[in-house]
């Protein structure tokens, strides 16, 4: 009997705590609330996708005030850790992304944004950030 109730009740108690996390992971993963999960930088990744193609345009990072005036704009707006602030996409270049879609995956640390490009995505000019391949050790443009 000695040792049984301690046992007992921490069993209990880490039962119910993974019992809890198990729900709020489900909840998470299959319920119909958006429950962003930001890093501990207080950002998400968004991954911006051409709606006219698919082709992935560019990566960035989003924080809650990105999140919100992207939604309420309709415009992709990030998180510029560089500048650390806020910046609408194409603020300057006028290059904006109106945003069609919001995908969010599965534990919700991660966007795809279906976008209409007004311009070139990348700053270098080209339509997609990703404009090179890696073929062995070096560098190539993408060709199709
Ligand atoms: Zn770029």
């Amino acid at each position: 009997m000695w040792p049984l109730t301690s046992f007992w009740s921490t069993d209990v108690a880490l039962m119910q705590q993974e019992a809890g996390m198990t729900d709020a992971l489900n909840s998470r993963e299959q319920g119909q609330t958006f429950a962003p999960r930001f890093d501990a930088q207080g950002l998400l990744t968004a991954v911006v996708v051409n709606s006219a193609d698919s082709t992935v345009l560019m990566v960035a990072f989003m924080d809650e005030e990105a999140l919100e005036a992207t939604r309420n704009s309709g415009f992709a707006h990030f998180h510029s850790r560089s500048r650390g602030r806020l910046w609408k996409k194409g603020e300057t270049s006028g290059h904006v992304l109106a945003v069609d879609r919001i995908l969010v995956d599965c534990d919700q640390d991660t966007l795809v944004l279906f976008c209409n490009p007004a311009g070139p995505t990348c700053h270098t000019g080209a339509r997609s950030c990703f404009y090179r391949e890696l073929k062995g050790a070096t560098l190539h443009p993408v060709t199709s």
